[in-house]
């Protein structure tokens, strides 16, 4: 802002800077002042050079980041891919799976007395061991469990 331009009827720093994006008052100074006319057209010049210096610079990077905002705006738009449901799914079984395998050890932690580990147990006392479990008329707890998961 100078005092002056406005004293002596030139248009001010900001007139002219608005001329230059199409705001700029219409009184018509500039055809009849060339003192204004070369302020602008420096003012013009600058600009330009200005833009040109910026969009050099910019070029790189600026399409760089438009194509990785494209790319992750695509990414959130779509539904999720088939294979990643999948996979979800198959996690979530499989997480399931091991919660049941879990609730089984415990199961068998609680009601059987951990047996001293036998270097060799025998085909026959395995036998055995199995059929005390299928003997054993109590529901195991996981079994809700699995039919929940049962379709
Ligand atoms: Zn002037």
């Amino acid at each position: 802002m100078n005092i002056e331009s406005k004293v002596s009827g030139h248009w001010t720093d900001e007139q002219l800077v608005g001329h230059l994006y199409g705001v700029g008052p219409g009184d018509g100074h500039l055809d009849a002042c060339a003192s204004c006319l070369a302020r602008l057209s420096a003012m013009r010049s600058r600009r330009e050079a200005v833009e040109k210096n910026s969009a050099l610079a910019e070029d790189g990077d600026f399409e760089f980041l438009a194509s990785q905002r494209r790319r992750i705006y695509r990414r959130i738009s779509q539904p999720a891919p088939w294979w990643q449901v999948a996979q979800l799914k198959r996690w979530a079984s499989a997480a399931a799976g091991l919660l049941v395998f879990a609730g089984g050890l415990l199961f068998i932690e609680s009601h059987h007395h951990p047996q001293p580990p036998a270097p060799a147990i025998s085909d026959a006392q395995l036998a055995q061991d199995v059929g005390r479990m299928a003997e054993d008329s109590e529901p195991p707890p996981t079994a809700p469990l699995q039919a929940l998961f049962e379709e």
